[in-house]
């Protein structure tokens, strides 16, 4: 085979049978996305106009007033954080991550705590926790209700932060009804939510003031990529507080569907935001899979996915002390079910095909407690299924 450019640089490729995990550096980007971004990588833009023009597509996409491409869910996260604290203050906004005399509580059901959170601490805020999930400590039925939001807004509270999951409790619309009541915001965490594509909407339509997404997950974007969506003037703040604005006043002439400048004593210096950079061509790529995303049916990527789990559970057959298992769902996925008698655990066998040479093959390793070791075809190439099969089969044998 032809020198890869990983190749040059001694870098080991991956055969990557888990997902767009970031880990595992997302997906890989369809041909008309690598395109629009080698393209856009060659001109340049005021990125004020770039971000107003990607505004207008992910509005159209997801229904919000406005939107922004993020770095990631996570910087969306900060960001939107940051947004709901600050408002359209500037002072505000330099002062970041100082949250001295303003609303600086981001309230959070206790069971939807989770490592991306720190993305919501690192803006400046204090995460208070509400409710007690004991349906997952497996001691009662419930888990946080929405009068116990009601109850934790004070004064001092900048948002609510919702983790969307098939499961999450209260729903978004309960927590939002309580939310606005009090004339709070809600910032929700869809990164990992699409497919359905309908979910590009769903969270704001439910209430949500600021919505995020993964560019480098399903929407198959570039790696470092996110949206942000949600109300025009929690994105204004956002933006502003993104945005490089080395720039005089005087000079300075940002399109007012995005920023509107009357509404400004002036502009902030570089904000909480700016290290979330994202280049032009970033945002240029994620537009493209945006669009292409939004344009696929949940139907028919289900069938693509699944001609590849298809292939994949096609060549496993036959496996020594393991029962091979196709799923059905948006994402067909296969799942190999280790019988007691097997050579190695299930971690074991993850383990050692991530030590598998000529190409390490990653799978998700999740279920692996339970003996099940998950197959995701989302990031499989062409020809990979034969290759995972040829790398777990001598594995599972004596
Ligand atoms: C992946 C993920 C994130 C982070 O998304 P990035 O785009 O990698 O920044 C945040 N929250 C949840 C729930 C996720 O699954």
């Amino acid at each position: 085979m032809a020198m890869s450019i990983y190749d040059r640089f001694g870098i080991p490729t991956i055969i990557n049978a888990k997902g767009p995990s970031t880990r595992l550096s997302g997906g890989f980007l369809d041909a008309d996305v690598a395109t629009a971004m080698t393209e856009a990588a060659t001109m340049c833009v005021e990125m004020t106009e770039l971000h107003a023009g990607a505004s207008k597509v992910i509005a159209q996409v997801t229904g919000a007033e406005a939107g922004i491409v993020t770095s990631g869910a996570a910087a969306g996260l900060l960001m939107g954080t940051a947004a709901c604290m600050t408002g359209l203050d500037p002072g505000k906004m330099s002062r970041l991550p100082d949250t001295s005399g303003m609303k600086n509580e981001v309230i959070m059901v206790r069971s939807q705590r989770n490592s991306y959170d720190h993305a919501v601490r690192g803006a400046g805020a204090r995460i208070v926790e509400v409710g007690l999930p004991d349906r997952y400590a497996g001691a009662g039925v419930r888990d946080a209700e929405a009068w116990e939001i009601r109850e934790a807004i004070t004064e001092r509270t900048a948002a609510v932060c919702w983790v969307a999951t098939g499961s999450a409790q209260p729903a978004l619309a309960e927590v939002a009804r309580v939310a606005h009541g009090a004339g709070v915001p809600v910032l929700v965490d869809a990164a990992g939510q699409l497919p359905p594509v309908t979910n590009l909407k769903r969270f704001l339509a439910e209430g949500a003031d600021l919505v995020a997404f993964s560019g480098g997950k399903a929407i198959g974007g570039p790696q470092g990529s996110g949206i942000l969506a949600g109300k025009r003037d929690l994105i204004m703040s956002a933006i502003l507080q993104h945005l490089d604005l080395d720039v005089y006043w005087e000079q300075w002439t940002p399109p007012a569907s995005l920023i509107n400048k009357d509404r400004l004593p002036g502009a902030p210096p570089h904000g909480i935001g700016r290290p979330c950079k994202v280049g032009k061509e970033t945002v240029i790529g994620l537009l493209v899979a945006l669009q292409k995303f939004a344009a696929e049916t949940d139907e028919a990527r289900s069938r693509r996915l699944g001609a590849i789990a298809q292939r994949l559970h096609a060549a496993l057959a036959g496996v020594d002390h393991a029962r091979v298992e196709l799923t059905a769902g948006m994402t067909p996925k296969v799942e190999l079910h280790l019988m007691k008698d097997a050579p190695r655990t299930a971690l074991q066998l993850c383990v050692d095909m991530e030590r598998a040479s000529p190409a390490a093959v990653y799978a998700d390793p999740s279920r692996t407690r339970n003996g099940v070791v998950v197959f995701n075809p989302w990031c499989m190439r062409e020809g990979d299924a034969e290759r995972v099969a040829a790398v777990v089969k001598p594995l599972l044998r004596y």
